[in-house]
């Protein structure tokens, strides 16, 4: 009796395949840092390559070689978003794993191992347009831009640039970022173009470029919170309920009683809590689903077990071995990060590596 994550791979393909169209005629690739959102690149890496997806995109070094064991084939593009240490180019060379070089002296490190390897080398080249986290600074670009030579020897696989908010009403910021980018384009040696994330795509043709980086809408993510969610909902999150105690007037719930009944009810208690994912901001804030009836939590949410209020849910849906509906398509991801007071990222991100995850067939 433990919380399961079912992973819906059609809705995932499905959503790939939307994106794919928005984003066309660019490239449509996948951001799967973080064991792709939590949902577990071992399920979802090989499930985006039967849908097309030739470009992986990962954070760290590391992921990208657990990657490259789930997905050889070397035509299947591999790229470190935080670039990689000169320690490791001779592995990432062997593994076909691509960098992306973030500043002159990633620039500089990766062209000196390209003269010694005597051959051209791929690399992403990050160009921050105004999120200041990663990137070439504009004083670098313009550096870059007045001495193509610093170049030599890199075959650039893409220009890239990242906008810092895009899923926001007011466009301005975007936009800003969008011409600083083409600016800078214009003074650099021609090469593929990438700058959307998810939300970036929805903008419209003239923001797509050559190569677009979706990452949280695959997922099922809304990109747009201003909106309806276009996306299909990827994960559904489910626990059975444990155990069920009734409560008289006057019983507290969990740890420092933070939940007190005035009258007499019903308790039910699920196996998942904040080391699974369920987040302690929604201690006495969220819902889970059972049956067409919505519970709510009530009491602190502890490290293994949530509590909730089944009082007025008939004993014949809330029963022992129920199973409750914590995440899904009716108690979406973006639903419940507003429970948490966050956003849908850090929900998926905080799946616990406990919960087991259940990969549909696609
Ligand atoms: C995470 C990330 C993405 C994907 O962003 P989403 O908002 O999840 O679509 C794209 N590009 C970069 C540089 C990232 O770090």
């Amino acid at each position: 009796m433990h919380a399961v994550a079912h992973v819906d791979l059609d809705a995932l393909i499905w959503n790939y395949h939307f994106l794919r169209d928005k984003s066309a005629p660019a490239a449509t690739a996948a951001a799967i840092k973080a064991n792709a959102y939590g949902l577990g690149i071992i399920g979802i890496a090989p499930a985006l390559q039967a849908a097309g997806c030739r470009t992986f995109f990962v954070a760290h070094f590391s992921e990208a070689l657990t990657l490259r064991l789930i997905l050889p084939d070397a035509k299947t593009e591999i790229i470190v978003l935080h670039g990689i240490q000169p320690h490791d180019y001779a592995e990432a060379l062997a593994r076909h794993i691509t960098p992306t070089l973030n500043h002159l002296g990633d620039i500089e490190n990766w062209r000196i191992f390209a003269r010694q390897q005597e051959i051209f080398l791929e690399a992403c080249v990050h160009l921050d347009s105004g999120i200041n986290r990663l990137g070439l600074p504009l004083r670098e670009q313009n550096q870059l831009a007045d001495n193509h030579g610093l170049l030599d020897g890199i075959k650039v696989r893409a220009w890239m640039s990242h906008f810092a908010r895009s899923e926001e009403f007011d466009i301005s910021m975007t936009r800003e970022q969008r011409r600083r980018f083409i600016e800078i384009l214009n003074q650099l040696p021609p090469a593929p173009a990438s700058l959307c994330n998810s939300s970036g795509i929805f903008w419209g043709k003239d923001y797509v470029f050559d190569l677009t980086r979706p990452g949280i809408a695959l997922y099922g993510g809304n990109p747009m919170p201003m909106t309806d969610n276009p996306m299909h909902a990827v994960l559904t999150l489910k626990a059975p309920i444990l155990q069920i105690r009734d409560v008289v007037a006057g019983d507290a719930v969990g740890y420092t009683s933070t939940y007190c009944f005035t009258k007499s009810g019903r308790v039910a208690t699920l196996p998942c809590g904040y080391a699974d994912g369920y987040h302690r901001a929604l201690a006495n804030r969220g819902k889970v689903k059972i049956g067409d009836h919505l519970a709510p939590v009530i009491g602190n949410v502890s490290m293994d077990l949530l509590t909730v209020d089944v009082t007025d849910i008939p004993e014949h849906i809330a029963h022992v071995g129920a199973m409750a509906t914590i995440i899904g398509p009716h108690r979406p991801i973006d639903q419940v990060a507003v429970e948490a007071q966050t956003n849908a990222y850090e929900i998926l991100t905080s799946l616990g590596p406990r919960v087991e995850r259940i990969y549909s067939r696609p």
